[in-house]
């Protein structure tokens, strides 16, 4: 007789991790099915993407490379006068791999503290019994089967190929094979300025490799402010010795063992590249194997997304689906709250989560970071909008954390006073955009930030000073 749950959570990133914890939370019997196993595979690992191969590697390698570069350039404007002679990249990415271990460990003891049980191995729709479905746990061969009256899949995504650019993850990488370069390459090629993209090239740019990055489309950063996206082209470009390259069509790759020439035009123009390594970064299709899910008639989209609607229902009766598998911003966030969200529906609550209001976080230095609409979205909507933008270059704080770049942009409507957008490209983006979040998800008007008090030397002063700005009356503008 196989073990009953209330719920039962496929993937275990932070959408299910998460969906999990909270159904144990409003009460459910729950358990948590993942396949995820650690960099060496000898053992399963919690976490997901974000936390084994996405969001918490880079951000730790992104800091190794930025104190490198402090210590490097900046220390000497201070008065510490240090000598750089050596970088260690074995020794950057075993600290990653420490606080990857650390987190994903955490997660382990998050489930026993809420009783959620967790299971190891791929998990898959087998067939419904009565109100109850069957889920197969394929743990290495081993077969079992679990029974749930509710289903959430959160089994994410995975990168999506280039068939021209074959991943070996020696030369040619994903983005799990780019966490794990331990020798800076002398030359490194991009394919992709997204996110991963341009964090991983900033990476490697700062710690002293020539970094070119080919994007297919003509524009920088299309989905993003274009203020702020031409600002931040500026500064990876010129200021920080980044080659990116737009409206690139690849034409072939050839992975010559030690390095990789990749052959492409722009604007007709042929051009020809070697890097020591090539990072293919070119975005993410939701993973849907091993779920059995034609079998069962689990819906797709033709993209390959599970389709749900607003509530994260599928088509199949008590069967859920959150997080990159499904529509929306492929973001750690966004599918954690997907998960809340649908555990709490799960147990009858009524909760709402709002699109508009989903923070992005790139992590470049400076970091980019917006909430709400952007200028163009709002001029093809035609919405009546002012704006005001405030910079950090007279900001005291800024200056005195020697990151005095960046443009603060506060989009209103002309009508209301709504905030309608927060865009900002500068120091602690991420930290600051919470509060253009808060402020949109409370509906404020641009006034009300500009009313608020802000501490002095902060930051944040430059979001005061933008809201204030999109009434004309900045203080320090
Ligand atoms: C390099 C990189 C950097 C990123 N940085 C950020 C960032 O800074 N901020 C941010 O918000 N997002 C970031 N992301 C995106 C973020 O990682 C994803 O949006 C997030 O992990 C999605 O969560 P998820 O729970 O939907 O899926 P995932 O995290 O992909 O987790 C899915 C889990 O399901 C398991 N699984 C799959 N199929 C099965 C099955 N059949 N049975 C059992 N288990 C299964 C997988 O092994 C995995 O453990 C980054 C991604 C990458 C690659």
């Amino acid at each position: 007789m196989s073990t009953q749950y209330d719920v039962v959570v496929i993937g275990a990133g932070p959408g299910g991790y998460i969906a999990a914890i909270r159904a144990a939370q409003l009460g459910f019997k729950t358990a948590c099915i993942d396949a995820g196993r650690n960099k060496a595979g000898d053992a399963p690992a919690l976490g997901g993407t974000c936390l084994n191969v996405g969001c918490i590697p880079s951000k730790a390698l992104l800091q190794s490379s930025e104190n490198f570069h402090q210590a490097s350039e900046e220390f000497a404007a201070h008065g510490i006068d240090v000598t750089v002679n050596s970088f260690n990249a074995e020794t950057m990415i075993a600290r990653k791999d420490e606080i990857v271990t650390k987190l994903t460990g955490g997660i382990g003891f998050l489930f026993k503290k809420n009783k959620v049980e967790s299971i190891h191995g791929l998990g898959s729709l087998k067939a419904q019994n009565g109100d109850l479905w069957q889920v197969e746990v394929d743990n290495q061969g081993e077969k079992s089967v679990v029974e749930a009256k509710h289903v959430i899949i959160a089994t994410g995504s995975t990168p999506r190929p280039l068939p021209i650019a074959p991943v070996d993850n020696k030369i040619i990488l994903d983005n799990e094979g780019a966490l794990n370069v331990n020798a800076v390459p002398a030359k490194l090629g991009l394919i992709g300025s997204g996110v991963i993209g341009l964090e991983m090239g900033s990476v490697w740019n700062r710690l002293g490799s020539e970094v070119t990055v080919l994007e297919a489309m003509p524009t920088f950063m299309a989905n993003a402010d274009q203020q702020i996206a031409k600002e931040a082209f500026k500064i990876l470009t010129k200021e920080q010795g980044m080659k990116i390259e737009l409206g690139v069509q690849i034409n072939e790759v050839v992975n010559n063992g030690d390095n990789v020439t990749v052959n492409y035009e722009v604007k007709g123009e042929a051009k020809s590249e070697t890097f020591d390594k090539l990072i293919v970064a070119i975005g993410r299709v939701p993973n849907t194997n091993g779920l059995n899910a034609e079998a069962v008639g689990l819906a797709k989209d033709e993209r390959g997304f599970i389709t749900v609607d607003g509530d994260c229902r599928t088509n199949l009766p008590n069967v859920w689906a959150i997080g990159d598998v499904v529509r929306g911003p492929m973001l750690a966030h966004k599918a954690s709250d997907e998960g809340v969200a649908v555990a709490e529906r799960i147990a009858g609550q009524k909760p709402h989560l709002d699109f508009n209001t989903i923070p992005f976080v790139v992590y470049t230095h400076p970091e980019m970071a917006w909430v709400g609409k952007t200028e163009e979205q709002l001029k093809a909507e035609g919405v009546k909008y002012a704006k005001g933008t405030s910079g950090f270059a007279a900001n005291g704080r800024a200056l005195g954390l020697g990151s005095a770049q960046g443009t603060v942009k506060i989009l209103k409507d002309v009508e209301s006073d709504r905030v309608l957008g927060v865009h900002i490209i500068g120091p602690n983006a991420s930290e600051l955009i919470a509060e253009g979040v808060m402020a949109m998800e409370f509906k404020a008007s641009a006034e009300d930030i500009g009313r608020i008090v802000h501490a002095h030397p902060s930051l944040s002063e430059v979001l005061h000073e933008a809201a204030l700005a999109t009434d004309k009356r900045a203080l320090h503008g």
